[in-house]
């Protein structure tokens, strides 16, 4: 490798090339290690990085799009890594392969990264028919959506049918897993009194699936409870999909009991979205909504290095925010800069 890069510009570029082949004939046998380094690589922010990224991307994408892509949300404690685990493993003894990704924008690497934890999913991560990939770190939501969708891309490429998005139920993220996924379910679990309290409305409405875990020993009856309070508020919101009654489901992550039923529900979705046509629709749907959201952002990105416009921008904002000039005539000073050179 480091051969092409002494040898010049061009051989370099060339070598990049070559490794772009090789990265993507070693996804396509579905080779763990090079996965791992096709997702390094389209989580680098570098330029050349990203130039060999989307020269990856543009040779896998033949291979991909014919996984399941599964939304899970859950406050922390609910039991996302343990449903997880025991979802995955039984995906698996179905014969599928199972990647797991994460979104959580305020994960640090090293720090409280939500897959950060080497003890999560201890055995899923021991199965070879299994993939787990933590957060990556530091970047923006929007930053931090775009890697995982061009990491769920790669991991499709390496054979993974079956692709868990994981986020921790906080804050705006639920809405861009939701955004790139053919199903978002969301998990709960008895949290005693009022069961849905702290359940936000909006992030019941992008529910494809609901799913109380814990329903279990001394919480048996507190889920219950939970479960027939969601399906009474499910009922008094607009559904997920219009061909789709947003069931909801219960479990026991620990005891396993419950989990190849919640299976049986995603195949059901996907076999019942497919043949309305909602399943392609959406698909396509997200690739448009992506496809604007890469040009808008590779946009403000040039407009903000752009050299004439870059020694403007603080004195804009500051005539913006002192009120002396409006901020539409800001933005037209902004891209008159941006336009001129
Ligand atoms: P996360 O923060 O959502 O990823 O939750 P974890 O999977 O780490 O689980 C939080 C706690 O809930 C742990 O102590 C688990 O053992 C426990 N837990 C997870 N699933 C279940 C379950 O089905 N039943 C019971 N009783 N406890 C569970």
């Amino acid at each position: 490798m480091n051969s092409g890069r002494s040898a010049g510009g061009k051989a370099a570029k060339a070598t990049g090339i070559d490794d772009v082949a090789r990265l993507a004939d070693a996804l396509d046998a579905g080779d763990r290690r090079a996965l791992a380094r096709a997702i390094t690589l389209v989580e680098s922010s570098r330029a050349d990085h990203r130039e060999r990224a989307e020269a990856l991307l543009e040779r896998v994408m033949p291979s991909t799009g014919k996984s399941m892509r599964l939304g899970i949300s859950g406050a922390p404690g609910v039991g996302k890594s343990t449903f997880i685990e025991a979802f995955g493993l039984h995906a698996i003894a179905e014969g599928h392969r199972v990647a797991v990704l994460a979104v959580d924008p305020s994960s640090k690497r090293g720090g409280g990264s939500i897959l950060g934890d080497k003890t999560r999913m201890e055995n899923l991560s021991n199965a070879p028919e299994a993939f787990i990939r933590p957060s990556p770190a530091g970047a923006t939501l929007g930053g931090v959506a775009r890697r995982t969708r061009e990491a769920m891309l790669v991991t499709e490429a390496a054979g993974f049918d079956v692709i868990v998005v994981e986020t921790v139920g906080v804050g705006q993220s639920e809405t861009a897993v939701a955004d790139m996924v053919d199903m978002f379910i969301l998990l709960t679990s008895p949290a005693g009194g009022d069961e849905l309290q702290g359940i936000k409305r909006g992030i019941m409405e992008l529910a494809d699936l609901v799913v109380v875990n814990k329903s279990d020993g001394a919480l048996l009856s507190a889920a219950n409870r939970a479960a027939a309070d969601y399906r009474r508020a499910l009922q008094l919101i607009r559904p997920s999909s219009p061909k789709w009654r947003t069931p909801v489901a219960q479990c026991s992550a620990l005891d396993g009991k419950g989990i190849p039923e919640t299976w049986n529900i995603v195949e059901r979705y996907r076999t019942a979205q497919t043949a309305n046509g909602t399943f392609a629709t959406r698909r396509q749907e997200q690739a448009r909504a992506w496809l604007w959201s890469e040009a808008t952002e590779t946009l403000l990105a040039n407009l903000k290095s752009h050299p004439g416009v870059g020694k403007r921008i603080e004195e804009i904002e500051k005539a913006v925010a002192a009120g002396r000039v409006s901020p539409t005539a800001g933005a037209r000073r902004l891209l008159e800069a941006f336009q001129k050179s």
